[in-house]
């Protein structure tokens, strides 16, 4: 078992009324009730866990400057952000329920939400699967997505361009389930307003997207590269392919320390 790092990660909210930063305990007390207890406590009691040497895949296939900083610093997310990450949560947990086989020992044709570990080098590599399909030989990962990124995936997958998402499906293959021959991700578009399906052309709500196999050994060194990078004072700058041409920037990364952070700004210091 690994050394969890305490008081890193995300632990509360930016405040809409005044922009500052609370924690979670803070938020439980406010008389304004602005964001519903239970909506709190569910994130205050389900901090997920930094621990020491331990990766999860997803961190090893995105940019190492948001891993380091969110392994080594107490960060804080507005609400809108923290509702678009219960979404996504409670997505997962409710195509749990589709599976009767236990977790960790999967039987029959198909599993969900399949947990496994990859020994890299000293590094711990941790992942679930969300549907592999043992006789097909197939993973699935499922993604809750906005409209813009869901329109991102879709023009990659056409023009055979690699992906952040792609590289997670090729990790879990090159570590997990290396006899896998076919990935894919299932997107569901969570926001199907008139205004993204004008500005989009999105139609439908669920697109299932077939990801191209990459070299799993290729795929294994990226991964170890990224965690080592994540461990240096100045990790590499994120690429704009990263930073989703500025979007992530602005919208989705916790990373405040970063020179060209665009998010709501906060000062750390004003904490409570
Ligand atoms: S619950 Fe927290 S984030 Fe919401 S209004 Fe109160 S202090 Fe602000
Ligand atoms: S703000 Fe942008 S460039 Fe900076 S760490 Fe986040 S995604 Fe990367």
């Amino acid at each position: 078992m690994s050394d969890r790092i305490e008081n890193v990660g995300l632990q509360g909210m930016i405040c809409g009324l005044d922009s500052k930063p609370r924690k979670f305990s803070t938020c439980l007390e406010c008389k304004h009730r602005v964001c519903r207890d239970y909506f709190v406590r569910a994130f205050a009691e389900n901090v997920f866990p930094v621990n020491e040497g331990e990766y999860h895949v997803t961190e090893g296939v995105g940019p190492p400057a948001i891993t380091k900083f969110r392994r080594e610093n107490p960060y804080y997310l507005p609400q809108e952000a923290l509702v678009d990450m219960a979404l996504g949560t409670a997505f997962h947990q409710w195509v749990e329920l589709a599976n009767t086989t236990p977790r960790d020992e999967p039987v029959g044709r198909t599993s969900h939400e399949v947990h496994r570990t990859y020994q890299l080098g000293p590094y711990k590599l941790v992942g679930t699967m969300d549907i592999c399909d043992f006789e097909a030989k197939e993973i699935v990962d499922i993604k809750v997505c906005g409209a813009y990124r869901t329109k991102q995936l879709l023009s990659k997958a056409t023009k055979g361009e690699e992906d952040e998402y792609f590289h997670q499906v090729n990790v879990y293959r090159a570590a997990f389930m290396p006899d896998a021959r076919k990935l894919g991700l299932d997107v569901f578009l969570k926001d199907f307003s008139g205004f993204a399906q004008r500005t989009y052309k999105l139609k439908d709500r669920i697109y299932p997207i077939n990801v191209q196999i990459y070299d799993a050994g290729q795929e294994l060194e990226m991964v170890f590269d990224n965690i080592e990078q994540s461990l240096l004072d100045e990790p590499r700058n994120c690429t704009p392919e990263e930073t989703w041409n500025g979007m992530r920037c602005k919208k989705f990364c916790p990373n405040y320390l970063c020179m060209c952070y665009q998010g709501p700004s906060y000062n750390p210091t004003d904490v409570t």
